[in-house]
Parts: structure tokens; sequence; C-alpha cells
């Protein structure tokens, strides 16, 4: 169903996230009759650009990011009339505001409007001030902030303080971008719908958990913006962490918002501290070296950041963390992310005990679920079937029980930010992330991060276009485990 009319005001809409994935999401939220055409969509930057010169943009995104058979010409015309564009520095107080407070004014008051910052984080508190200032911040304003939320705890207090003063909680969408995607959503729905996984959810029955989100793309023309963060903060402070929360969390009393968000605190809570001296047993941290792809020379992380460049950002991430509960004990989970890597895959593999006692002439696999969050979403169960080849005795063979959803639904899969974008309009924050959730992950991580700067474990070099680094077998190999491409 659509939505209520809105105002979309878009901070920093000449940037590459409006144009890649915002106006592409909203474009596909219009087509498919959610968006009422009473709706705007202003974007603002500091760029002096007229409605029309910023609708051309607009309509270039569309066509660099939308399908070509999605793209209807008479719908992207009447999309594009929804546009329009304010010349504004968010950062200043006063000069530059009246052409967006007058173009606000020609809506009702109680309109909803939406603020979304995809500026640089360091702007959002000045923002909101601004916004407040200048009586902007109605009752049905919601403001959503882009990642990252800070680079440590302190800085993370600073924003959210920030924009606090100015929105309430419940009107702070804090997005991960993770949460909106349909496999992620889909581990609610496999793990509560379905008690024959739930019964078995625990450490009684699962040896051990990988989550992992590994890219082939280095770091691109984003070296500068990268090498102040790194693997640790750019993946797993915030969106791994996120995906360890869903499948490990207890089973929520219902789906509003707080009580999945308190359910997900709870693991934040129960995270095994890493402390800086012992980063050398829990973490491996990785930079790739210059590497191949087949005849192709794959350059180093120094090379893409630029003549003489050093650095000891890393650019991969292996963590063995623990949920310290009842329902966990010592579980592993096991959290990886790199750049240039051998394959690009986002996934979660619940690998299951083996069977205690074997009457086969082989043992059995233990069983293996894997939850694959992109590409090819889906869910694999592997189980031990007998081998069909008649011998003499039982053998057995492993095989996939498989389900690949975009062939078994027919259906296109939306990018992460439709439903987020159209959620924030609804006033549901049911998949955003609560001012807590962000604390405990930075008091997760920060220790973590001092262990590295103080050099507590070496940066391992990888050559680009692997797995990463052999450390993190290793790491893994500890406890009698492997990573998934190392499985048979
Ligand atoms: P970007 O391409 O550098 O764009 C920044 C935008 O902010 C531009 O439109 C810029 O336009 C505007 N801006 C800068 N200073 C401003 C000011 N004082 N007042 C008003 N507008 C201002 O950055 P981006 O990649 O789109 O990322 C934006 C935010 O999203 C960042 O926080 C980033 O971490 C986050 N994010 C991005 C991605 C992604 O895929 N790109 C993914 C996740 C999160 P003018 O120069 O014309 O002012």
């Amino acid at each position: 169903p659509p939505v209520d009319i809105f105002d979309y005001i878009v901070f920093g809409a000449t940037g590459d996230l409006t144009m890649r994935k915002l106006l592409p999401a909203l474009y596909y939220r219009y087509r498919d009759g959610q968006v009422p055409d009473e709706s705007r969509i202003i974007g603002t930057a500091r760029s002096p650009l007229s409605r029309e010169d910023y609708r051309a943009r607009a309509e270039k995104a569309l066509r660099s990011f939308v399908k070509p058979d999605d793209l209807n010409e008479d719908t992207a015309r009447r999309f594009l009339d929804l546009v329009h564009y304010v010349s504004l520095n968010g950062a200043e107080a006063d000069s530059t505001w009246p052409a967006l407070k007058s173009l606000l004014a020609d809506a009702p008051e109680d309109r909803i409007r939406v603020y979304y910052l995809a500026t640089a984080p360091g702007l959002y508190g000045q923002i909101c001030e601004n916004l407040s200032n200048q009586g902007l911040v109605t009752p049905q304003s919601r403001v959503v902030l882009e990642k990252p939320i800070g680079t440590d705890l302190t800085s993370a207090d600073a924003i959210n303080d920030g924009v606090g003063k100015h929105f309430p909680e419940n009107h702070i969408f804090r997005i991960d971008h993770y949460l909106g995607k349909e496999t992620v959503q889909n581990l609610i729905a496999l793990r509560f719908a379905n008690p024959v996984f739930e019964r078995l959810w625990s450490s009684d029955a699962i040896e051990y958990i990988q989550i992992t989100a590994a890219e082939t793309v280095g770091v691109e023309g984003r070296g500068p913006y990268y090498d102040k963060s790194g693997a640790l903060r750019d993946m797993i402070q915030n969106h791994l962490l996120q995906v360890l929360c869903l499948v490990a969390m207890d089973p929520p009393g219902s789906l509003e918002a707080d009580s999945l968000r308190n359910e997900k605190l709870k693991v934040l809570h129960a995270l095994r501290p890493i402390a800086p001296e012992d980063v050398a047993t829990y973490t491996v941290r990785g930079q790739y070296a210059r590497g191949r792809n087949g005849d192709k020379t794959l350059p180093s992380y120094l090379e893409d950041l630029g003549q003489d460049a050093t650095s000891t950002t890393e650019t991969y991430v292996a963590i063995r963390a623990e949920i310290h509960s009842w329902r966990w004990g010592t579980v592993p989970f096991y959290l990886r992310s790199g750049k240039r890597m051998a394959e690009k895959c986002s996934e979660i593999v619940i690998q299951f005990k083996a069977a205690p006692w074997s009457i086969f002439p082989t043992r059995p696999d233990a069983n293996r679920l894997v939850i694959r969050i992109q590409p090819d979403e889906g869910v694999t169960l592997s189980v031990s079937t007998k081998d069909p080849t008649p011998t003499d005795s039982l053998a057995l063979r492993r095989a996939d029980i498989d389900i690949a959803f975009e062939t078994a639904f027919s259906t296109r899969y939306p990018d992460a930010y439709e439903r987020l974008l159209l959620d924030v309009v609804r006033g549901d924050p049911v998949l955003f992330i609560r001012r807590d959730e962000v604390e405990a992950a930075w008091r997760w991580a920060d220790p973590i991060l001092k262990g590295w700067s103080e050099d507590k474990v070496p940066l391992e070099l990888y050559p680009a276009g692997s797995w990463g680094p052999a450390a993190a077998t290793a790491l893994l190999a500890r406890s009698g485990h492997q990573w998934h491409e190392d499985m048979v």
C-alpha cells in the first residue's frame, strides 16, 4: 500500500550514495505505487545547481542504476517531477536556509518530513542544530543517519548527543543497510517460523558459526576515506555485528521495534570482551599485497592508495567472538570481512555437531546450514544420504537441500534501501539501530582497536585475490574448525 504523503529532504544530494542508492530506491517504490504523487524529494548540497540541473543528474542516476527493463520513460518523467533542489550549506547557521524554509512552508505543517543525512557524519549534529534553529523540526519530522556513527565510543556519543538534542530517539533512524537485505530479514523468518531450526539453535547442536562479508574489489577511489576507517570500523562494528545479533538472539516477544532491539542488545552485552592484550589470541588483521587474478596483476592496498603511501590500516579482519550466555556457552562465532578476496560473498554458515557415533563404514559429515546473503540469495542444508551406487554396504554421500530464492519465488529482489527508506516514512524503526546498540558495539570494538594500535598482533599481508592471511586459517584450526571454502 502507498505510504502517507511525505517530503524527503536529502543532505548530500549530489553525492555517490544519493545517486547510486537513494534515488533509484525511491524510483522503484514510486514505480510500484507506494509513493504518492504529492510527495517531494528535495535534494540539498552546497553546489549551486538549478532544479533543472539537479533533475538532469537525477535522471542520469536512474539511467545508470535502475535496470533498463525497469525504467519506464513515462514513470521516470513523473518521478522526476517530484524532485527539487536547494543549494544549502548544512554547516552554516543562517544565510543559506531561507530557500529550504520557503519550499517546506508550501506543504502543510503535519506532512511527514524525513531529513536524510548523507554527508560526512561530522556534520550531523550541526545540521540538526540548524534545522532546529530554523524551526524546521516539526512533530512529524524524522532524521536518518548514515554510517559511520563515529569511529569509537566517544565520537559516536558526540554524534548521538548532537542529534539527540533536537530529535527524540524514536524519530532517529540509524541506517544499517544490511538489515534491509531480504536474506537478513529472512533469518528472522527462518529461525522463528520454523521450529525445526530453532530447537537446534544452541550449543547443544551447533559446533560453530561463521559470518563472512567478502568483497573482490579493493578501495577503488575511496582510499583516503577507507584508510581512516579500516575493515573493523567499516564492516564488523556495524553490519556483521547486526547479522550476529539476528543469528544469536533469543526469540523476541513480537516484531515490535523495541522487542526485537532489546534482544539484539542482550547479544551485544553478552559478547565476550576482547582486551587489548588478547587480540593476538582472538583476532587477525590483514592488508592486501599485490596479487593475481588469472593473467591480471592486482595492485596492493598501498599501490591503490597512491604513490609512496604508507599505512597499517587493515583491509581484512577475522575475529573469534563468543556470546557468553546459557544458549551459546563458548560456541565460536567467527566473523570475517575483507577486500580483494577471492570471491564476492556474504553468508552465514551454521556448522552443526557431528553424529556422536557412526554405524556406517564412513563417518557421516556434520550437517551444515548455509544462508547466502549475496549473491544468489538462498539457503542450503547439507545432509548425508545413501549413496545410490549398489555396494555391499550402506555408503553415504553428501547432498544439498537448496532454496535459491530468486528462482523459487520468481521475483525481483529489492535493494536494501527500498524497504528502509519507506520504513522511515511509516515511522517503523524495527530495522534501524537504537543508540544503545551503537554504544554496545563500540564498547566491544574499542579495546580491539586499541590492541591493534599498540601492535599487539602483527598486520598480516595477504595476496590480493586470495581468501586472506594464513593466520586466519590458523585461528580456526586451533579448534579443529575450517573456513567454508576449505570444507570438502
Ligand atoms: P560523497 O559522494 O562525498 O557526497 C557528500 C555529499 O555531501 C555531497 O553531495 C556534498 O555536496 C555534500 N556536502 C558536503 N558538505 C556539505 C555541507 N556543508 N552542506 C551540505 N552538503 C554538503 O559521499 P557519499 O559517498 O555519498 O556518502 C555520504 C554519507 O553516506 C557518508 O557519511 C558516508 O560515510 C555514508 N555512506 C556512503 C555509502 C556509499 O555507498 N557511498 C555507503 C554507506 C554510507 P557539495 O560538495 O555540493 O556540498
